[in-house]
């Protein structure tokens, strides 16, 4: 299945929910969804029609592939891969996906959002322990140390892209961002609790477990 590359502040609509696809628009009165918080469509409906348990699972699944930017065969991968795991398969799932580098790069703040991220990886920006790294999809784990490759900090675009966003950025816990250095750090691995979506991740469980 294609990526999607339409209109995406209509996936936030969809889900009724900020997705923060679209950087720092999301933060302001611009955002679409704060005035038409309801489905895109003629027929769309702007009444919250009721919906049945399926209805509730697949919403709660495409809400969360579409905050991440993951299509469907890698995210049943992700869900495989968090079963195999001891504890919780709902919390394991989310944890595994905030682990990818895209997702880690956004939340240091070296990207305007997850997609902008995406983008920088797989133009081959970054490194991971002093090694160039461009698969988005690379799952980070504790101590591992994020940087801009050398050749990208002295880029004039990506120097005004972080001094603009340093006056942003919210760096969680579980990170550490060294803006002097041009890199961040993963102090511990995330916990269900650093996930920002607010999201019932048991409707998935329940939806692939049919
Ligand atoms: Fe668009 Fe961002 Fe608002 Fe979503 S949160 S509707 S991506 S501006």
């Amino acid at each position: 299945m294609a990526r999607y590359t339409g209109p995406v502040c209509r996936l936030c609509r969809a889900e009724r929910t900020k997705l923060f696809l679209k950087g720092a628009k999301c933060l302001t009165d611009k955002c679409p969804l704060e005035k038409r918080p309801y489905p895109p469509g003629v027929h769309s409906g702007r009444r919250q029609r009721k919906m049945t348990p399926y209805a509730k699972q697949l919403r709660e699944k495409q809400k969360v592939k579409r905050f991440y930017g993951v299509l469907e065969a890698q995210f049943r991968k992700y869900f495989e891969e968090a079963e195999r795991m001891k504890g919780k398969t709902g919390d394991n799932l989310l944890i595994l996906l905030e682990r990818r580098l895209d997702n880690v790069i956004y939340r240091l703040g070296f990207s305007y959002s997850r997609r902008h991220a995406r983008q920088l990886v797989t133009h081959g920006h970054f490194q991971v322990n002093g090694k160039n790294v461009d698969i988005p999809s690379y799952l980070v784990r504790e101590g591992d140390v994020i940087s801009f490759r050398e050749s990208s900090k002295n880029n004039e675009n990506i120097k005004a892209m972080l001094e603009d966003l340093k006056t942003k950025a919210q760096t969680p816990n579980w990170l550490e961002t060294d803006w002097e250095n041009f890199s961040g750090k993963v102090i511990s691995l995330p916990t269900r609790e650093d996930v920002s979506l607010p999201v019932e991740e048991h409707l998935i469980v329940e939806l692939y477990s049919k």
